[in-house]
């Protein structure tokens, strides 16, 4: 109401209007939701992030926490209150300079009243000052922060900002980051983008991470432990640095072999899918127990279970074509998620077609054979899976078979440019699996509406193979499994909750 007291020709009016007791009728509280049908609770409405910029101090002994968030933001309504997602201790909140009341709400909100309500479009400065053990926090009865033997590491999809920093959690609202952590000497803090500097001070190490370019909250990463570091440079110009617990033991040897072939894998994929779209590459491995690998952005975290069989490029592949298919262009919503994980999966039987371990068509036939009819496999709908499924083998296997369907459905040259074409259309941005078949139908000038219910959106086998290769004609009886078969199985970068 202010700014409208302040426009031109307004003025004249100004003091019968100041009389008036000014209306609050329009200023209200921000959705504690961003309106994902997945998980009405995360995100948040009534404001859009540019920056986060985290300064935070971590004690590996006893997984303490303390943290200054200060987070630029542009409010998108009149808003009289607003919510940010997290979990712990917060002691003061500051809104445009000034000291603002806050309450924690439901399972992972941060419920902020400023001083004074803030009228849509402002550009706001909202600082958190916070502490905390986020090992020992849960929400919905899960944690995302791993406790390690030396450390902690946060990565985990759909949520893991919760447990280090206050957000706005949904892919929807990126932004950019400067995070900042202190840790003791002979420990290493590692986040996305560039290491801009360090210092060190009294018995404490400060690393100084960048990642200047749009970043969802869930792609943030935070580890902090005892590592190995390596660094180097693509063929295409980009600096690469690569960090590893220096606990791995026998996985050690084989997550090298596989991750320092980063560079190259990335600048393959650049190949099929453009130019990488960042200016920082990696991959870390903390010695975690987790059975799963993250394409966080910039530098992917890889679990050391992963290794565990020997070299595997093949996950590399799949995280790495995440940084196009996921990070790059991010889902509009979490039943979005065949935009990520069908592509990625897609890559990894591309890599094994470069790798002579049987083609993508290979593989579409055995995942097509090797699931029969009533198989519950089928009932997963990668276009929808639903969040119980959203991280659901059929979402990449079946996922990536969609994939191959597409591809027979409108030829490899229009095929390859839209795998090469899509992460363009949507540079730093989201998009819905919607988006991608008009897309996909303006490169090939193809209705694809029946392919993409058939392959994406039915509860049931497909009755026509993707496949028009001869082994499908066939049915074998025994499915044979092209030889990239097991390490692709064993790479779901599945959540554990
Ligand atoms: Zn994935």
């Amino acid at each position: 109401m202010q700014r409208r007291i302040l426009a031109p020709g307004a003025l004249a009016a100004a003091s019968v209007l100041l009389a008036i007791p000014a209306s609050a009728a329009s200023f209200s509280p921000g959705a504690p939701g961003i309106g994902d049908p997945y998980y009405p609770a995360y995100g948040n409405g009534g404001y859009d992030v540019s920056h986060y910029d985290l300064r935070l101090k971590y004690q590996p002994a006893t997984d303490e926490l303390e943290g200054t968030a200060t987070i630029l933001a542009t409010t998108t309504q009149d808003l009289s209150r607003f919510d940010l997602d997290f979990l712990l201790d917060v002691s003061e909140v500051r809104v445009d300079g000034v000291k603002a009341a806050f309450a924690a709400s439901g399972e992972h909100e941060l419920q902020i009243t400023p001083k004074k309500a803030l009228p849509k479009g402002a550009a706001i400065t909202v600082v958190v000052r916070y502490r905390g053990v986020p090992s020992s926090k849960q929400a919905y009865g899960f944690t995302s922060w791993h406790r390690t033997p030396d450390g902690g590491v946060g990565a985990n999809e759909p949520e893991s900002a919760w447990w280090w920093f206050p957000s706005n959690d949904h892919p929807l609202d990126k932004a950019t980051y400067d995070v900042s952590v202190q840790v003791p000497d002979g420990t290493q803090a590692l986040s996305n983008g560039t290491l801009q500097s360090t210092s060190s001070r009294a018995g404490w190490t400060r690393y100084n991470w960048r990642s200047n370019k749009p970043q969802a909250t869930y792609l943030a990463t935070l580890a902090v432990g005892r590592f190995d570091i390596t660094t180097g440079t693509t063929e295409s110009g980009i600096p690469v640095v690569n960090a590893y617990s220096r606990d791995l033991g026998d996985n050690a040897g084989a997550a090298r072999a596989s991750i320092e072939r980063t560079g190259e894998i990335a600048d393959w994929l650049s190949g099929y899918f453009g130019p990488y779209p960042f200016d920082a590459l990696g991959g870390y491995v903390p010695n975690t127990t987790t059975g799963y690998a993250l394409e966080t952005q910039t530098r992917p975290y890889y679990s050391p279970r992963q290794f565990a069989g020997g070299s595997n490029t093949s996950v590399v592949v799949h995280e790495l074509a995440h940084q196009w298919y996921g990070d790059f262009v991010s889902v509009a919503g979490w039943k979005d998620i065949w935009l990520n994980e069908g592509f990625a999966r897609y890559a990894q039987w591309l890599w094994s077609e470069h790798e002579d371990e049987g083609t993508a068509q290979e593989l579409a036939d055995y995942v097509y054979a090797s699931h029969p009819a009533d198989d519950a496999f089928w009932t997963v709908k990668p276009g929808d899976p639903g969040p119980e499924n959203q991280f659901d083998i059929a979402v990449y296997d079946r996922g990536a078979l969609a994939v191959q369907a597409l591809r027979n459905e409108i030829g490899d040259d229009a095929f390859f440019t839209v795998l090469k074409g899509w992460p363009r259309q949507h540079a730093y941005g989201n998009a819905a699996v919607a988006d991608f078949r008009q897309y996909a139908e303006q490169v090939s000038g193809k209705r694809l509406d029946a392919l993409f219910d058939t392959w994406l959106f039915q509860p049931a086998k497909p009755g026509a193979p993707a496949a028009r290769s001869a082994s499908i004609a066939r049915p074998a009886a025994a499915p044979v499994a092209p030889r990239s078969w097991k390490k692709i199985a064993a790479t779901n970068d599945v959540h554990e909750h």
